[in-house]
């Protein structure tokens, strides 16, 4: 049993240690994309759950391309990218995208935009600071941006954050708290500062139709949410019946592969000019 024992605890360590050389690799890859501008930018339509036709809300969300040009989901580059300190530079990328290369160009196409805010750029001064000059810059009027920022970032950046918050409010752009319910304490931050949108995490949506348990907990946090004099976005939602139950419930706002999927922001941003030029 001990050989077994010892040619157990080899293969937890042969797959940690090939674990971390991936992420090594992936970590060298996403410094060589922000080198080579391979990072591309995608929106997702957010709409009012009374009329899921309506959009005028996206969230923006980060791309990357590999040496060889495939694409890469955030899933696949985000943990390495938090682990080795990338994103600090990715957050720094898409704001200068967007409020900055992009902006008349975002200002035209007449939309909201929300961006990610990561742990890592939440907590570090520079970044606050460099982000409240750009928004003092930016020809995009500010209560058409907001940023998203999760619950695992606040937790981890609470004091640093707060003041950075209320004062990204009072420059006129809105603060959703993301992924709400997903971590320990999401009901602390609600007493730490006021925020404009709770976006209620994807595993409360996904199965709301087959689980008991799942609109029990929607529906409370709504209630938490609006009584706070906040609004509420669901987020996963997949299918029309979902978009109705939460409807029913007096949820605001939907994003899901049922409104639409990310689709580039170029295509967007293009349709939103020949609007404006029509
Ligand atoms: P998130 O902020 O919760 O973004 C929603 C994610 O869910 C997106 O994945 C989106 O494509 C996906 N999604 C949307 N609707 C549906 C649906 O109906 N079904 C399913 N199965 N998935 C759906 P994406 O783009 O891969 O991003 C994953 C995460 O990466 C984001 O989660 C966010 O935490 C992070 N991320 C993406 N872009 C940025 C960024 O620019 N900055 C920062 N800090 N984080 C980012
Ligand atoms: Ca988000
Ligand atoms: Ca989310
Ligand atoms: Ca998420």
């Amino acid at each position: 049993h001990a050989r077994r024992g010892t040619v157990m605890l080899y293969e937890i360590a042969r797959s940690a240690a090939a674990e971390q050389h991936s992420e090594i690799i992936m970590a060298s890859t996403i410094r060589e994309a922000l080198d080579r501008q391979r990072l591309t930018l995608c929106a997702q339509p957010i709409a009012p759950a009374a009329n899921t036709g309506s959009v005028d809300h996206y969230e923006v969300l980060v791309r990357m391309q590999d040496d060889r040009g495939e694409p890469v989901m955030p899933a696949a580059f985000i943990p390495a990218a938090e682990r080795y300190g990338l994103m600090l530079q990715i957050d720094c990328w898409v704001v200068d995208e967007i409020l900055l290369r992009r902006a008349h160009q975002v200002a035209g196409a007449g939309f909201h935009f929300s961006l990610n805010i990561s742990a890592e750029a939440l907590g570090d001064s520079g970044f606050q600071r460099h982000l409240i000059e750009m928004l003092e810059h930016t020809p995009i009027p500010t209560r058409r941006i907001g940023f998203e920022i999760t619950e695992t970032a606040m937790v981890n950046q609470m004091d640093r954050a707060s003041e950075f918050v209320a004062s990204l409010r009072q420059m006129g752009c809105k603060v959703a708290l993301d992924d709400f319910g997903n971590g320990l304490s999401s009901f602390s931050y609600l007493k730490a500062f006021a925020i404009d949108f709770i976006k209620i995490d994807g595993s409360f949506v996904r199965e709301m139709e087959s689980n008991v348990v799942d609109p029990i907990i929607v529906e409370s946090i709504h209630q938490v949410a609006h009584r706070l004099g906040a609004r509420t976005i669901a987020e996963y939602v997949e299918s029309a019946s979902v978009a109705a139950l939460l409807h029913s419930i007096g949820v605001d706002f939907v994003q899901g592969y049922h409104i639409g999927p990310p689709l580039p922001l170029e295509q967007l941003l293009y349709v939103g000019t020949q609007l404006e030029n029509s």
